[in-house]
């Protein structure tokens, strides 16, 4: 079905407001860094739940062939860069910022984590197609190869660094569950293990935990 730009407005500012706002922690976003304290990987959707008149809701995210490109858009007109790889249902991969520059992905680990983020709601519920799940694969496998400074332990999702929590209508839900239990997470950790890397418990990098003040939390 044919969308009206009004209606692409509404959907892209209501997905604006999931991406995660500034925060003391981070130092100036798109500043350079030394490529050599980057330690970890930190996989996104670009979906995410909102309290949506009481109830936890997903916005569908429109399938459209060029989604990665076209997300990379999104996102690049933003104030700050707020990931530095888009991946999209295909399997393409748009670059948003270099890895030696900071992007504002995930509160409190900005300055030192690579955020990679795919074209999917988040809910749990719209399948990884394989080709992106493959090209994540990839793509995490390539930036391990350039940064061997990222542990195997910190190649984590945004839900394991993020666990505060929302309120919708007196229940509570995640506020940042993404990419969400659809992504085929431990496979990833599988494909991407180096000969002679043993499994660790546990990221080294910052967890957040609790309840998120009200602000954070998307509301409409
Ligand atoms: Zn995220």
């Amino acid at each position: 079905m044919r969308r009206t730009f009004t209606r692409d407005l509404v959907l892209l500012a209501g997905l604006a407001a999931l991406l995660v706002p500034a925060t003391a922690w981070s130092r100036e976003v798109g500043a350079k860094r030394d490529p050599a304290t980057i330690r970890g990987i930190v996989l996104h959707s670009i979906g995410g739940p909102a309290c949506v008149k009481g109830k936890v809701h997903y916005q569908t995210i429109q399938k459209r062939p060029d989604d990665a490109e076209f997300w990379r858009g999104i996102l690049a007109r933003g104030k700050s860069a707020d990931v530095h790889y888009v991946v999209g249902r295909s399997g393409t991969v748009s670059s948003l910022i270099a890895e030696d520059e900071i992007a504002f992905h995930v509160v409190g680990n900005n300055d030192d984590t690579i955020g990679i983020e795919m074209v999917n709601s988040g809910s749990g519920e719209e399948a990884f197609p394989q080709a992106q799940v493959d090209a994540v694969i990839d793509l995490v496998r390539k930036i391990r190869e350039r940064n061997p400074t990222i542990a195997l332990r910190n190649v984590v999702t945004h839900a394991v660094l993020d666990q505060r929590t929302c309120e919708c209508a007196g229940k509570t839900y995640p506020r940042r569950p993404d990419p969400g239990a659809a992504f085929p997470f431990s496979k990833l950790i599988g494909a991407v293990t180096l000969p002679g890397e043993t499994a660790e418990t546990g990221p080294d990098l910052k967890v957040l935990s609790g309840p998120a003040k009200a602000r954070l939390c998307v509301t409409r």
